[in-house]
């Protein structure tokens, strides 16, 4: 049976968080000399430490209940906060898939914790024979699995198994899911007691620039994440901002639709483009492309101002393109087939 207070670190389970001037008083009526704000103003008061109104509409959105969710300042502190919930700093193991989103590694270094890679297989899918192997061996605490993939592009198949075999947190980090026809993992937060599900408002949601990131699980791991957070760490200004755009919903389905289209019309473009040897199946908004010399193709693209991600040192001869507007996308293209090497 998976017991969270046997994976959490004794020092978090303990944990007597700080108490802030809004959890004590909570309420929106009154003369506030509490917090020491400054009375004068429009950005003079403390946000809701809790976000209430942002997850309410989260909750109708992705049918879970607000207690089910954690807003966190981007998905990368999600990811930040997993590592010191749960890994003690040199002493307990986390593990990913690689290649993947680079966060998790360097957060793991800046926690002191052990990241052990375990390759993806020809087809970027877990190797679960291996997975195997490695779980027996280590004492791992936290698993993360990015689907749909950084920088790989898919879906990754088998997660179930992972949670299954698993006695540890898997993190199900899920930044691209809009784009994907693959169902999201909150369905599944009430049948996995160590599942995570974090998304982002960066991507699809077009608010990068505002760092609202979520995460999903069941009411105790989400309990926790609200101990270890720093009391306001959602400003207003962002919250409002995501508010904003699950209000005008229409626009960002209108945005997601025309990146899908733009992504077939790339796709297509590239297969007959001669430097390119590969285009890796996408279920997001970027698509892996393998060409016959990935940094010479990188600088080449770059001397004309269009700037895509060299994944050389990940993938070999891999360039990662994201899907632009229209116009971007034929000045890519363009570009590419102008390339003599
Ligand atoms: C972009 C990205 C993130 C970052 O999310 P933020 O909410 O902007 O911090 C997280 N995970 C993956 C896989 C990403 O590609």
């Amino acid at each position: 049976m998976f017991d969270l207070t046997k994976i959490v670190r004794k020092n978090i389970l303990n944990l007597k968080p700080y108490s802030s001037a809004r959890d004590e008083f909570s309420g929106k009526d009154g003369v506030f000399l509490d917090a020491n704000e400054n009375p004068y103003g429009k950005l003079n008061r403390y946000p809701d430490p809790y976000q209430k109104d942002l997850k309410k509409k989260l909750s109708h959105l992705k049918s879970v209940k607000p207690e089910n969710i954690f807003i966190g300042n981007g998905s990368d502190e999600v990811i930040d906060l997993c590592y010191r919930i749960f890994c003690a700093p040199g002493k307990d193991k986390a593990l990913t898939f690689s290649p993947t989103y680079g966060m998790y590694e360097v957060s793991a270094n800046i926690n002191e914790v052990d990241l052990i890679n375990l390759p993806l297989n020809n087809s970027f899918q877990i190797n679960l024979e291996a997975l195997e192997n490695v779980l027996i061996n280590e004492s791992i605490k936290l698993i993360f699995v990015c689907s749909p993939n950084n920088p790989t592009g898919n879906a990754i198949n088998n997660i179930d198994i992972v949670l299954d075999k698993f006695k540890g947190i898997v993190v199900v980090d899920e930044a691209y899911i809009d784009f994907s026809d693959t169902n999201s993992f909150i369905e599944k937060i009430n049948k996995y007691p160590n599942l995570i599900v974090a998304q982002t408002f960066s991507k699809a949601w077009g608010l990068a620039s505002a760092r609202v990131g979520v995460a999903y699980a069941n009411e105790k791991i989400i309990s926790i994440l609200n101990k270890v957070k720093s009391p306001y760490n959602v400003s207003m200004l962002n919250q409002k901002a995501a508010i904003n755009v699950l209000d005008n919903s229409s626009e960002y389905k209108n945005q997601k639709e025309i990146i899908l289209k733009q992504k077939k019309v790339i796709k297509k473009a590239l297969a007959s483009i001669f430097i390119v040897k590969k285009i890796y199946p996408s279920d997001a908004n970027f698509i892996l492309v393998e060409v016959e010399d990935a940094n010479k193709v990188y600088n080449e693209l770059v001397s004309k101002r269009l700037i895509t991600r060299n994944r050389n040192s990940l993938v070999n001869n891999c360039i990662r393109i994201t899907i632009g507007k229209p116009t971007e996308n034929k000045k890519l293209i363009k570009a590419l087939k102008e390339i003599n090497l």
